[in-house]
């Protein structure tokens, strides 16, 4: 009999003070015999930081905004981890040999160049991070599949269809069905959406979330990067990804197959379970979360998306569409205008005008490099910056 025990897989989270961070500190605290955090990152909030490295004892920490290394440094003296810090601290982290996986939880832009480094180091990727993709997912995946690195969805709706695929390898896809929940607005028009506020914006009715997420949300923005991102994941033509609304958020995506079966992934909204899923793939883990109860829950209701109103996902559809540096250059002009939105600097519609007239004023380049999708990042956000007189 093999008496020895599997060793733990070592976690290095990139994030892991944001809400997807947590949660997968949460998980890993529940299965300490599976799990270990090997690095941890944080960009401001150090006091969290620093109380996360004294529970978890991984080997290395970074702050990335620099002024905070002092902090951190002294709150660990005496312990044996390692204090990194800025911006270029990440890629060093991330070419670290020592951990298994990277769980990409960093918000937006930011989290491509070290997710590129740990792809580079062999390493696993769980992949919180749909930015990454969005802006530069030909040459991401294409960098997985030559160092055979394995890309895992923990975006709810991708850890769906990843579900959904388990046990189909041979069974082509015939479309996707992407569910959203509609945001805090769903059903609202433009004269509505005019007048809403930063506070209301970040209400979302399902899930509790960051910031920008919580804003692409209610834009329907989020669902528009997704789509982008399922492209890449799973290697779509944009017609293959349809959007449905799902208010209820209990079916998180489905597959329908060529003989025109649909599988879809249930239960109710909880990020920590498709966080877990990516981190023991391919295991399922035991847990305590609430069930879903049919009793409770009996409807389940369906309906199109509004793109007249939200017409963020419009020109994301557009940029789906038509490829090369656009969804790069939509992103960017997003975090933007979301960035701005969230310091009330601009109204709740204006975060589309933004995002329009950068999309339009960019060079479009077919097939772009790396260094290109750096640049046309860097381009699209002082030209959107510019704009709102940032
Ligand atoms: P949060 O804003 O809650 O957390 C972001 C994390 O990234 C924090 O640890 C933050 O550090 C860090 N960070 C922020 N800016 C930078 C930067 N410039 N450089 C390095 N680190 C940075 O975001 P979420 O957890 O909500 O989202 C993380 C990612 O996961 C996003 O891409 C989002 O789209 C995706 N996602 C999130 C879901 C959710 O339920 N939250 C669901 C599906 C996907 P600090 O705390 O110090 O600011
Ligand atoms: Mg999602």
């Amino acid at each position: 009999m093999n008496t020895q025990a599997t060793p733990k897989k070592r976690i290095a989270l990139f994030g892991s003070t944001g809400s997807i961070g947590t949660q997968a500190l949460d998980v890993i605290r529940c299965n300490p015999d599976r799990f270990e955090a090997s690095i941890l990152t944080a960009q401001h909030n150090d006091e969290l930081l620093v109380q996360q490295a004294i529970e978890f004892n991984p080997h290395t920490v970074v702050i990335g905004d620099a002024n905070r290394y002092q902090k951190v440094k002294d709150a660990l003296a005496g312990k044996s981890i390692q204090v990194l810090a800025g911006e270029k601290a990440l890629e060093e982290a991330a070419s670290h040999d020592g951990y298994d996986m990277m769980l990409a939880a960093i918000v937006g832009y930011a989290g491509l160049r070290p997710t590129l480094c740990a792809i580079e180091n062999g390493k696993a990727i769980g992949l919180a991070n749909k930015e990454t993709l969005v802006v530069a997912g030909d040459i991401v995946m294409q960098k997985a599949f030559q160092k055979r690195v394995p890309i895992l969805p923990v975006d709810s709706e991708h850890s769906a269809i990843f579900q959904c695929l388990v046990g189909e390898t041979r069974n082509p896809i015939e479309k996707i069905i992407l569910t959203a929940s509609g945001g805090p607005f769903l059903g609202k028009k433009p004269n509505y959406l005019v007048n809403v506020k930063r506070e209301h914006a970040l209400q979302h009715p399902n899930w509790s979330m960051g910031a920008k997420i919580s804003i692409d949300s209610a834009t329907l923005m989020n669902k528009g990067l997704e789509m982008i991102e399922a492209k890449w994941l799973f290697n779509l033509r944009p017609e293959q990804i349809q959007v449905v609304v799902h208010p209820q958020s209990i079916i998180h995506s489905m597959v329908q197959f060529q003989d025109g079966s649909i599988k879809a992934q249930m239960g109710l909204p909880d990020m920590k379970l498709p966080i877990q899923y990516a981190m023991a793939f391919p295991q399922r883990i035991v847990n305590d979360f609430p069930r879903y109860d049919f009793k409770k829950v009996s409807t389940l209701s369906f309906e199109e998306p509004d793109l007249r109103t939200f017409r963020n996902l419009a020109l994301a559809i557009e940029a789906l569409q038509k490829g090369g540096n656009l969804p790069c250059v939509l992103n960017a002009a997003n975090e933007i205008a979301v960035f701005a939105f969230l310091r009330n600097r601009i109204n709740f519609l204006d975060i589309t005008n933004v995002i329009e007239k950068t999309m339009a004023n960019v060079a479009f380049i077919e097939q772009p490099t790396l260094q290109q999708y750096f640049d046309s990042d860097g381009e699209a956000r002082s030209f959107a910056a510019d704009l709102i007189q940032l």
